[in-house]
């Protein structure tokens, strides 16, 4: 590369504020690499904490680079979940296969990362907390970017002005909303609806999935640890349409979990049980964002909020790293525009090469007639005999560009 290093922290670069709507894995990993840029750099978080729970999330190929070069790798590293098998049940809670984890989920033994979700968000918020600012509790009324940068509100009750604003606020994102208008638009529902929340161990689990599938539901104990207290529930079921109006009400919710897994078998009854007391319910469509454009004006879109590939892909996490780091390191040495048109540029091959792997693996493991059902455990006792997988292309389609400033050595 020639010319001024574009990462270059020098006085020489103003120090421009620009505010991240989301704490999540896309919001402080941007966080931390617009830092390092020199940007005074503000988080905006609607939960009043950081938000920890839900199911194990995959770092994998490029991804894994980005966290590296964040000096990240040994704390994930140490909170990677090891898991021993994963074992696929019939509806009478019979043994169908038991099969390699990295083989069902196209990712590598020894390489790629399993981990907690909230295990992910700490670490990439603890590697940025003393360098940003971090406003909880609070969240973005109205952007207006008819004057010389962004202006916002917050219903909070403040106001500033930001030289850019990057929305990181998930797959419902608000950011995305003001820009571009209602999600329905960029929403691609892919038929499924899901459940997350955590239970007691009661089987005494460790390390190991335990599914169990009917034509079109599925329900999985998750254990992450050498028999904790604790397992991972999930309840996974086909619906045509997504059911828009139970999004934004638990309590719709959970009626609607309860009354598909009504007549169900196995360990069912008790997670229906669980699920009523659960404090920690994430519940979602499986679908895809996908718009032709992530950024307007001086805003841009990250994560879930521009692209969320669904955890059919398992790559959320991934994309939402990747991302961020695409995102900050094209907007070095250019204004806003070329920065996000750079980004745009250099990441949506990835992006889409990504959000095209649903089919690829995930969506068959949940298949909605008994005679799909019937292939997808045929195909599952095969897999027992194979070797382990070599990971998936898409994973590792992007080289990440060297950004890293001048005179500073890469972390990690
Ligand atoms: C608590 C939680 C549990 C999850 N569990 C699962 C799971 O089990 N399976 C799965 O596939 N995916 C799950 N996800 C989604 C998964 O984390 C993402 O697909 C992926 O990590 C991409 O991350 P992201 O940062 O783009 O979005 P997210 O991880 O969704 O982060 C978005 C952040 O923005 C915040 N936010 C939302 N709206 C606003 C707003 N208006 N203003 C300010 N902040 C806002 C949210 O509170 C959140 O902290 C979960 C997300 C959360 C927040």
């Amino acid at each position: 590369m020639t010319g001024p290093h574009p990462l270059r922290d020098t006085g020489a670069a103003r120090r421009r504020e620009v505010l991240i709507s989301g704490a999540g894995i896309a919001g402080s990993a941007l966080a931390f690499w617009l830092h390092r840029a020199g940007y005074a750099v503000t988080v905006i978080e609607k939960a009043t904490a950081l938000r920890s729970g839900g199911y194990p999330i995959d770092v994998r190929g490029t991804a894994l680079d980005v966290v590296r070069r964040m000096g990240l790798l040994p704390r994930l590293r140490d909170a990677h979940v090891d898991l021993r098998r994963i074992t696929f049940l019939d509806e009478d809670g019979g043994k169908v296969a038991s099969v390699d984890p990295h083989t069902a989920a196209g990712s590598v033994a020894g390489r790629d990362l399993e981990v907690r979700r909230g295990d992910l968000t700490h670490a990439l918020h603890a590697a940025v907390r003393d360098d940003v600012e971090f406003l909880f509790g609070d969240s973005i009324a109205t952007l207006d970017q008819s004057g010389h940068g962004v202006d916002v509100a917050f219903h909070g009750g403040g106001r500033r002005t930001f030289a850019m604003v990057f929305g990181a606020d998930g797959m419902h994102s608000r950011t995305r909303e003001f820009l571009f208008g209602p999600e329905e638009r960029f929403h691609r529902y892919l038929g499924y609806c899901f459940a997350g929340f955590t239970m007691r161990n009661t089987r005494g689990l460790s390390r190991e999935v335990m599914m169990w599938n009917t034509p079109g539901r599925a329900a999985a104990l998750y254990a992450v640890g050498d028999s904790d207290d604790e397992v991972h529930a999930f309840l996974n079921f086909a619906r045509p349409k997504p059911p828009f109006d139970a999004f934004r009400d638990p309590g719709a919710q959970r009626d609607l979990v309860a009354s598909v897994f009504a007549d169900a078998g196995w360990e069912v009854p008790g997670m229906l049980a669980a699920l009523r007391e659960a404090d920690d319910l994430f519940f979602d469509g499986v679908s895809q964002i996908r718009m032709p454009r992530w950024s307007s004006g001086r805003v841009a879109l990250v994560g879930d909020a521009a692209y969320a590939p669904s955890f059919l892909t398992g790559q959320g996490s991934s994309l939402a790293l990747v991302g961020a780091y695409m995102l900050a390191g094209s907007l070095a040495g250019r204004d806003h525009a070329e920065g996000f048109a750079a980004y745009e540029r250099d990441t949506r091959g990835f992006v889409t090469m990504n959000q095209d792997q649903i089919g690829e693996g995930g969506a068959s493991l949940f298949p909605t007639t008994a005679r799909a059902l019937e292939q997808r455990n045929a195909m599952l006792r095969r897999l027992r005999t194979l070797p382990a997988a070599e990971g998936r292309p898409a994973h590792s389609a992007l080289t990440l560009p060297d950004f890293t400033p001048v005179g500073r050595e890469p972390v990690g």
